[in-house]
């Protein structure tokens, strides 16, 4: 099932934010410390003609992890190449693409967690000494030969750093943690994304989409998109403050950001389970969704603002919830 409020991308995604992707570091609105630190390996590299250090860039889906490796070829002069943990079945696919990198390229791997462990081991001489281990022949007669690969930098990409394998961690130089965005921030970058499409959009109205979006940027644009059409039909296609908050009734999205899958998994903790604790695996069967979409995609914003707790015992609904649905937390 699609949801308006998802993280991840979806079809119609992917053409349409590529004409908002912001080319520069400059561009990039927020995670200032992360920037910072980038722009002074990026300059360190640069003053002392090497590649960058390999990357990882970790967080939830929709924080602008594939945008900022982009923009660290950009600013390094450098051209990327992308390609996804899943899309790499046999080390022969990854032998291919690092053997048609050209020198100080970036290559971005998104999903990295999910590559298999066979391949991870091709990467770790080719990220550690630019080399590739690879076996000719078969049987006794088989032998390992060393092959040079022009200098490159990695970077990866993983909604969970958890799940990486330690030796993998430890060959990225920089790592560094994507945060949620805050309001003013997601308004900025409702502003600027309007100003892209050539919307007039009152502040308002950028303010009450952007609290709207889970400090996700993928999701303040794609609700942004699905406003501005409203506002094209219903109004003469500027955004007011009063179309926006139709449209986004409409959508179901409720003023924090929350859909009816939301609703749906903390009044099932509150109304079935007294407000928990409650196992992920007990949720899981309750409400009918995978317990690692559950973890990977409705709770990671669920726990940021509060709302649920993860205790040894499971997770536990916070007075917040209650107090979002207008119930009486109950007294013991
Ligand atoms: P991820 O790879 O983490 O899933 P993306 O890099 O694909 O996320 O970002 C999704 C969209 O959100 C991008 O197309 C971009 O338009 C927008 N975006 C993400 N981060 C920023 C930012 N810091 N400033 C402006 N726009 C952003």
């Amino acid at each position: 099932e699609d949801r308006i409020i998802s993280g991840e991308a979806d079809v119609q995604d992917t053409s349409f934010e590529l004409s908002l992707r912001p080319q520069t570091l400059r561009q990039y609105i927020g995670q200032d410390k992360v920037k910072e630190n980038l722009a002074v390996f990026i300059e360190a590299a640069k003053m002392r003609k090497e590649t960058l250090d390999h990357v990882l860039l970790y967080g939830p889906p929709g924080l602008g992890k594939t945008t900022l490796a982009a923009i660290i070829a950009n600013e390094m002069g450098v051209n990327i190449r992308t390609t996804a943990g899943p899309a790499i079945e046999r080390p022969g696919d990854l032998a291919a693409i690092l053997t048609a990198l050209e020198p100080g390229d970036v290559l971005f791997i998104d999903e990295i967690h999910r590559l298999p462990r066979s391949i991870e081991e091709v990467l770790y001489p080719a990220m550690e000494d630019f080399c590739l281990d690879i076996v000719i022949g078969k049987g006794p007669g088989a032998r390992s030969v060393r092959l040079d690969l022009p200098p490159f930098t990695l970077v990866g990409a993983t909604t969970r750093a958890g799940s990486l394998s330690a030796p993998l961690r430890d060959r990225f130089g920089v790592m560094s943690r994507l945060e949620y965005y805050n309001e003013s921030q997601l308004k900025e970058i409702v502003v600027r994304t309007s100003d892209i499409l050539h919307t007039e959009i009152d502040e308002l109205a950028a303010i009450e989409i952007a609290r709207r979006s889970r400090g996700t940027p993928r999701i303040a644009n794609r609700l942004l998109r699905r406003v501005r059409d409203y506002a094209q039909v219903r109004g003469d296609g500027i955004v007011y403050l009063d179309l926006a908050s139709e449209a986004l009734e409409m959508l179901q999205v409720d003023r924090l950001g929350l859909d009816h899958i939301d609703h749906k998994l903390l009044r099932g903790i509150i109304e079935k389970y007294r407000g928990g604790p409650v196992g992920l695996e007990t949720i899981s069967a309750t409400i009918g969704e995978e317990s690692h979409t559950i973890e990977d995609v409705y709770e990671p914003y669920l726990l940021q603002i509060g709302f649920l707790q993860r205790t040894p015992r499971g997770r536990v609904a916070t007075s917040l919830v209650y107090e979002h649905f207008k119930m009486e937390v109950p007294s013991d």
